[in-house]
């Protein structure tokens, strides 16, 4: 049985596997079931069910999965001094070992041992080690904010800066009111929501290695967002653009590739929730 159906091929890459048929028995396997790669009745409840629950919550952890929280909890299971392999963020054989020897050691907080990493051991992990879990994460990566805006980025990113410090002093919103966030040269910068592409946009044209690249300034419905450092731009000034789309690919600056992101109103940590 090499061939798995269409619909079970869906909803196995919507829990974040490729949707091969070795996918559909680590995922029987999972949840306790004989991996048998067949779809019978029970996998197909389980997987219609893990699929539900996953849309309004998209952080279901079974083995070979890979996202954000995966890679959290193994910092946390690595700190706590479990083995737990490779940092790549993939739910794998040694990190469901990790995983179960944790759960092991947790038996009076959780309701079995076995390799499945839900919610309840997530948090515990991030309690014992001090590692936090990150904000959900969509199935194309992208982070979800506790404001409704669009995540600026096709990566989640690691923050390098923060509002008013380090480079963030140069007295105007732009500059001072962001974040920056560490992501591979040449990642999608998207638009946090509808809006206008200002006037001012193009090369920053300085010899300042902190000022390198390409900005813009998106001005959107009683807010504006700064983006700096773009490798290249996707829009012209006085371009309509809807929330999510693309606007450009990022680019270095100070040495560092990643996306300068300045917000005039509000503070941008709990706006993008970081
Ligand atoms: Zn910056």
């Amino acid at each position: 049985m090499d061939r798995i159906p269409p619909t079970t091929r869906k909803q196995l890459r919507l829990l974040g596997y490729k949707g091969t048929p070795e996918d559909l028995r680590t995922f029987q396997a999972a949840k306790g079931f004989e991996p048998t790669g067949t779809v019978d009745a029970q996998t197909k409840r389980a997987l219609a069910y893990s699929t539900k629950v996953h849309a309004k919550k998209p952080d279901l952890f079974l083995p070979g999965a890979k996202n954000a929280s995966v890679l959290a909890a193994e910092k946390g299971l690595k700190k706590l001094g479990f083995d737990v392999g490779k940092l790549d963020g993939v739910f794998d054989q040694k990190l469901a070992d990790a995983v179960q020897a944790f759960k092991k050691g947790h038996q009076g907080q959780l309701h079995n041992i076995g390799r499945y990493m839900g919610n309840p051991v997530r948090s515990i992990i991030a309690r014992a080690s001090g590692i936090a879990q990150p904000a959900p994460v969509t199935d194309d990566g992208v982070r979800k904010t506790p404001s409704g805006l669009h995540w600026p980025l096709g990566k989640e990113g690691t923050i390098i800066g923060r509002p008013y410090q380090g480079t963030h002093t140069r007295g105007n919103w732009q500059s001072d009111n962001a974040l920056d966030l560490s992501v591979p040269n040449g990642t999608p910068v998207y638009a946090t929501a509808d809006g206008v592409i200002g006037p001012r946009i193009g090369d920053l044209s300085s010899s300042d290695p902190a000022l390198l690249g390409k900005r813009l300034t998106l001005e959107t419905n009683g807010n504006a967002f700064y983006y700096a450092h773009l490798s290249k731009l996707s829009v012209q000034a006085g371009q309509h653009v809807k929330r999510g789309q693309l606007l450009g690919y990022s680019g270095s600056a100070n040495g560092a590739p990643h996306l300068h992101i300045g917000v005039e109103h509000g503070d941008p940590q709990k706006l993008f929730g970081v």
